[in-house]
């Protein structure tokens, strides 16, 4: 269902693999919160779980730090219920900086372009190699 990246860069050896898309375990919150780590995250999707109202929508994306390029391969999650809502986020792990709330959910090889975080040089090789579940 989802599916498999490589991220190369022609500049220097900055490589790395990515999932994107959505698994079996993003259908139930009750199946994504022990993926989660945030206590706080984990009390917010808690009370949303008991809340019939309660809509979600989540699948594994690609959030890129508008200061400093850094590539974070993260769960998106957007809960939304009749008298609450809630979207995870993220601060950069190099710098803090806010990661967007808006993250790539897929990658194309010929039109994504993404800046290398290791040497800042446009652009990444993508190339899809599987899917995934
Ligand atoms: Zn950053
Ligand atoms: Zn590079």
């Amino acid at each position: 269902m989802g599916t498999a990246y490589k991220l190369n860069c022609k500049h220097c050896t900055y490589s790395r693999d990515v999932f994107l898309g959505i698994g079996f375990s993003h259908m139930y919150l009750s199946s994504i919160l022990p993926i989660i780590k945030n206590t706080e995250a984990r009390q917010r999707i808690t009370a949303f779980i008991s809340d019939e109202s309660a809509k979600h929508d989540s699948y594994e994306a690609l959030f890129v730090c508008g200061k400093c390029n850094n590539l974070h391969n993260e769960l998106f999650l957007q809960i939304k219920s009749n008298s609450d809502r809630y979207e995870i986020n993220y601060n950069c792990s190099r710098c803090s900086e806010p990661l967007p709330s808006e993250p790539l959910e897929e990658l194309s090889p010929t039109t994504t372009v993404l800046t290398c975080p290791n040497c800042g040089k446009k652009k990444l090789d993508i190339t899809s190699y599987m899917d995934w579940d």
